[in-house]
């Protein structure tokens, strides 16, 4: 089982597709190193993320107590502190760190409303390599603003010598934000092509894997169903900052439990968290982020392998590729079917005064006090 760990709500970017900013935690409300010491061990990818994690004070001793219970620990960050990481990458270089990253300075900076971002990320990932790091890499949100860069951040990626994770625009608990909608499907969905062809013809394995994955990208980006169905809640699992535990970061009625109150062992075993597993079943939602995506694409008989059709899928296109054939994508995706939806502009928060939107999240007890919106609906 995938697990995200959220440290907090606390977050210094200004992103202008997640409100996480506007709604952050008290210090002393987050889920604590105590907590987490009830966790099992055997997780795949353990992933702490925020927020910014790196605001925690204690995410160095919070890292030392999940680094041992999962075969990957990973860091997603803004990529702000770089810093705060190196004393982590010293002691653990295989955790990995992903720092996100939007697009080229001016379009980076304006969607995360990051003064210098940009730079800020690029010598922050050269100083997790030179402290050892030995998996890094950059994390892309696509949207209308940036989905034309998304090569040109491949290639920036791979000169580093490190990785480029993608999703897309979405809504979600976790953000903070429900409208959340592409102002051109089809525009965008086309310009995840060239990344996914550039995938093919590099010579690894994950890139190839990875190349597929972004084909469930484009089906979301155009409003289709999943390539495949979610596994939410038995495959993955998120807890939030107070404790609370979730089959995903998308709906806030699939609860499962709190770590804080009850045992894993209990949360995993309980009512509650059938029912949930019952509602995942039916879910219409096109979610494909990575944490979904890729634990949907496992073997289910042998984990550590893919599913049949991503491995069709791959060598085939991969062949194609080789060979100097291109990518029939008008064979996979049907870019007839575009699913409209409403026009909500996005508006920079780089430069702006903010301060009157920020409001902390303090005493607060229930999942419907933490998260007021109730409807998040991918589509
Ligand atoms: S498809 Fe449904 S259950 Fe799965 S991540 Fe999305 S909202 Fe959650």
């Amino acid at each position: 089982m995938d697990l995200t760990v959220i440290s907090t709500f606390r977050c210094n970017s200004r992103c202008q597709m997640c409100y996480i900013w506007k709604n952050p935690t008290e210090p002393k409300e987050e889920v604590s190193i105590e907590t987490l010491s009830k966790l099992p061990g055997g997780f795949d990818n353990l992933n702490v993320s925020g927020g910014e994690p790196t605001l925690r004070r204690d995410l160095a001793e919070l890292i030392d107590e999940v680094y041992p219970k999962a075969r990957i620990t990973e860091i997603s960050s803004n990529g702000l502190n770089p810093e705060r990481l190196v004393p982590i990458i010293k002691k653990h270089p295989n955790v990995k760190v992903r720092f996100s990253l939007e697009g080229d300075a001016a379009t980076s900076d304006a969607i995360r409303g990051e003064k210098n971002g940009f730079q800020k990320k690029l010598d922050g990932i050269r100083m997790l390599r030179e402290a050892g790091g030995t998996d890094l890499g950059f994390a892309m949100v696509i949207q209308d603003e940036n989905a034309d860069q998304l090569v040109k951040v491949y290639e920036l990626a791979r000169s580093e010598g490190v990785e480029l994770a993608t999703s897309t625009l979405h809504n979600a608990w976790q953000f903070y934000k429900n409208d959340n909608y592409f102002y051109d499907r089809l525009k965008v969905a086309r310009e995840v092509e060239g990344l996914i062809t550039s995938m093919l013809r590099t010579n690894t394995v994950k890139n190839w894997f990875r190349a597929y994955l972004n084909l469930g990208l484009i089906e979301k980006i155009l409003g289709h169903d999943r390539l495949i169905p979610c596994t939410a809640g038995s495959d993955f699992a998120f807890i939030d900052p107070w404790s609370d535990v979730w089959a995903c970061n998308v709906r806030s009625d699939l609860p499962m439990g709190n770590l804080k109150e009850q045992s894993w062992e209990e949360i995993i075993a309980s009512k509650k968290t059938k029912d949930t597993l019952g509602k995942v079943a039916a879910c219409s939602q096109n979610c494909w982020m990575v944490t979904t995506a890729r634990t949907a694409m496992r073997s289910n008989i042998i984990p550590q392998m893919p599913k049949i059709s991503p491995m069709a899928w791959v060598v085939l296109n991969k062949l194609k590729v080789t060979f100097g054939g291109d990518v029939d994508f008008d064979r996979y995706v049907n870019y007839g079917q575009v699913r409209e939806s409403p026009h909500v502009p996005r508006t920079s928060f780089l430069g702006k005064k903010v301060k009157d939107d920020i409001k902390v999240q303090k005493d607060l007890k229930t999942p419907e006090e933490h998260y007021p919106l109730a409807e998040f609906y991918n589509r």
